[in-house]
C-alpha cells in the first residue's frame, strides 16, 4: 500500500508556523518510519486552506483517483482540508474506500470510521486556534534545532522581523563585550559591572506599579544573568536542552569561560569591602607574608601590613613613598622603542615560518570534533533508548557541547593565527614598551595590573621598600638592560635565529634556560 505524504505551509496572518513546512516534512517522515508506511510521494503546499482551489492537493487527489496511492500521511486532518468542498471530497473518498487510510501525528483515519466523527473533526479544523499552541511549540522546537533562538533576543541582539533570525545590535553589542571583559580581568565586581552599563545607557526600565524603579543600574542578579548566558558565545538554552546557535557570536568561549572562573571564585567572598584602595592586594609583606592594606590617617594614605598571622615588626609607608618606588621599579623594566620594533620584526618572520606547519594541528582538532560529534550521537541514542536519565543526557551533553566549542574556537583562532604563541609575544611587547607612560601616571589602576604582569604575586614590602622577583621574559627583559648596552641588546636577550620560544638558550645572559612566553588560556598546540 502506498502513501501520499501531504504538507501545507498556512499563509494565515493569524497562523504563526513560521517554520510549518519543514517541521512537518521532518516530523512526518519520522512517523511513516515509525508506523512502517510507505511514501510514494511528497506534496507540498504553500497555499492557505481556507479558499477551495490548492494545486497539489487537487493533483494529489487526482492521482489517488487514478490508484497511484491509498493513504494520506499530514500532521493534522485540519492540513488536508479547512473548507467544506474538500472535506466533504475526503470523506467521499475515504467512504467509498478510494482511501483507505489516513494518518496524522495523533490518529489514523479509516473507511470505516463513523463519517459523523469525521465531519466533527472536519468542522473542528475551522477552530484550528485551538491546536495553534501545539502547532507553535512544533514550531519553536524545529526553529531551536535550526540554531534560530526561539524568543526575545537577550540584550546585544535584535530579533529581525523580517528574516525570523536574531542579529547583532552594534552598539550595544560591544558593551555588553566590553562588560565580560572588564569582569573578566577580576578587578570588578558585579556591582561594578551594572555600574559600567549604566554609563553606556543599559539600565532598568520604570514598571508599571514603581513609576520611579526605573533608570538605575540593573541589579546584582540582573548582570550575573548577562555574564552567564552562552548565548553570548554562540550557544542557546532552550526547553532545557542546548543548542548551536546561528547567530553571530559577540563574547569569545574563551572570555565567557574566563569570567564564569572568576564568578565561581568570587561568589564565594563577595563580601562588601571597605573603600578599597588601588594599590591594596598588590604587595605582601617581606616578613610575615601578610597582605599589605590600606588606611587614611589625617588625610594621608598609608599602606600597612594586616599583621592577620599575629605579631609583625613592619611598619607604615606613605602612599606616595610607596607610589613613587613603584614608578621606578616599572621603568625598569620598559622595553626601548626601537628594540620593540627589532623584536617585532623577528615575530612577524616566525609567523611566517609557522604558518605551514599548523596544517597539522587543525587536521587533529578537527578529527577532536569529529570524535566530540560522535560522542553526542552516541549520547542521544542513550537517551532515546532510555538507558539514561534526561538529566544525566542533558548535563553530559552540555559538557560535550562545551568542549565542541572550545575546539572549534581554537581551530578558528590557529587558522587566523598560525602561532598562537606570538600572540602573547605580541601583548607583551606592547605592555612593555608603554611602562615608562604607565610609570609617570597618575593611574593606579594600570600600575597595579602592570605590577602583577611583571611580578604575579611576588611582590613585597619590607622595611619600606617594594620588590620582587620578576617573572619569565621580564626577569630577561631587566637583565638585559642592566648588562647591555642598547645596540647589542637584542642578540643577548634573543639567541639563536628566532623567536621560537621552546628552545632553550645556553649563551644567554641568563643562567637558566628561558622560560616559553606563557599566557594564560591559549595553549601551544
Ligand atoms: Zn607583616
Amino acid at each position: 500500500m502506498h502513501y501520499f505524504l501531504y504538507a501545507r505551509k498556512s499563509t494565515d496572518v493569524e497562523d504563526k508556523q513560521v517554520l510549518s513546512i519543514e517541521a512537518q516534512l521532518v516530523e512526518l517522515r519520522a512517523l511513516a518510519k515509525q508506523e512502517g508506511l510507505e511514501i510514494a510521494e511528497e506534496f507540498v503546499e504553500k497555499q492557505s486552506a481556507k479558499m477551495p482551489g490548492r494545486p497539489f492537493f487537487n493533483a494529489m487527489l487526482a492521482r489517488i483517483q487514478k490508484g497511484e496511492a491509498q493513504g494520506i500521511i499530514c500532521w493534522k486532518i485540519d492540513r488536508l482540508a479547512r473548507n467544506p468542498v474538500d472535506g466533504g471530497q475526503i470523506q467521499w473518498l475515504l467512504q467509498n474506500r478510494t482511501i483507505t487510510h489516513i494518518q496524522t501525528n495523533d490518529r489514523g483515519y479509516f473507511s470505516a470510521d463513523n463519517v459523523l466523527m469525521m465531519s466533527v473533526e472536519f468542522g473542528m479544523a475551522n477552530q484550528y486556534i485551538r491546536d495553534l499552541s501545539v502547532n507553535t511549540a512544533r514550531g519553536l522546537r524545529q526553529k531551536a534545532r535550526q540554531g534560530i533562538y526561539p524568543g526575545q533576543a537577550p540584550l546585544g541582539y535584535l530579533n529581525d522581523p523580517l528574516t525570523k533570525t536574531i542579529a547583532v545590535d552594534r552598539k550595544k553589542s560591544k558593551i555588553i563585550r566590553a562588560a565580560y571583559e572588564l569582569y573578566a580581568e577580576n578587578g570588578s565586581r558585579l556591582e561594578d559591572v551594572s555600574g559600567f552599563l549604566f554609563e553606556n545607557g543599559i539600565y532598568t526600565k520604570a514598571t508599571k506599579r514603581w513609576k520611579d524603579s526605573g533608570n538605575r543600574p540593573l541589579k546584582k542578579d540582573q548582570a550575573k544573568l548577562i555574564l552567564t548566558n552562552p548565548f553570548y558565545y554562540g550557544h542557546f538554552r532552550y526547553g532545557g536542552e542546548m543548542y548551536e546557535g546561528t547567530h553571530t557570536p559577540i563574547v569569545s568561549k574563551e572570555l565567557f569561560d574566563k569570567v564564569q572562573k572568576v564568578s565561581a571564585l568570587r561568589g564565594r567572598s563577595q563580601r562588601a569591602t571597605k573603600q578599597a584602595q588601588a594599590l591594596c592586594g598588590l604587595l605582601k609583606c617581606g616578613e610575615c607574608g601578610c597582605s599589605i592594606t590600606a588606611e587614611t590617617q589625617k588625610g594621608h594614605i598609608y599602606y600597612r601590613c594586616t599583621k592577620k598571622k599575629g605579631s609583625c615588626s613592619q611598619p607604615f609607608v606613605r602612599e606616595e613613598i610607596l607610589d613613587s618606588q613603584l614608578s621606578e621599579l616599572l621603568s625598569k623594566f620598559h622595553l626601548p622603542p626601537h628594540w620593540a620594533a627589532e623584536l617585532n620584526r623577528m615575530a612577524d618572520r616566525d609567523e611566517k615560518e609557522i604558518a605551514h606547519t599548523t596544517g597539522a594541528s587543525v587536521h587533529e582538532m578537527r578529527a577532536n570534533i569529529a570524535a566530540l560529534d560522535g560522542k553526542i550521537a552516541r549520547l542521544t541514542d542513550l537517551f532515546v533508548e532510555q538507558d539514561i536519565e534526561r538529566d544525566e543526557y542533558l548535563s553530559r551533553k552540555r559538557e560535550l557541547m562545551s568542549e565542541k566549542k572550545s575546539v572549534q574556537e581554537r581551530i578558528l583562532l590557529l587558522e587566523r593565527n598560525g602561532a598562537l604563541w606570538l600572540e602573547p609575544m605580541r601583548a607583551w611587547l606592547k605592555d612593555a614598551s608603554m611602562l615608562e607612560e604607565i610609570a609617570k601616571s597618575q593611574n593606579n589602576p594600570s600600575k597595579k595590573s602592570s605590577l602583577q604582569k611583571i611580578f604575579g604575586s611576588n611582590l613585597i614590602l619590607h622595611t619600606r621598600e617594594a620588590r620582587g622577583v620578576p617573572q619569565n621574559q621580564w626577569f630577561s627583559l631587566a637583565a638585559a638592560k642592566e648588562n647591555h648596552s642598547e645596540t647589542d641588546l637584542i642578540s643577548s636577550l634573543v639567541p639563536g635565529v628566532g623567536l621560537e620560544p621552546t628552545r632553550p638558550c645556553g649563551q644567554s645572559i641568563l643562567s637558566r634556560p628561558r622560560k616559553p612566553f606563557r599566557h594564560p588560556g591559549v595553549h601551544l598546540l
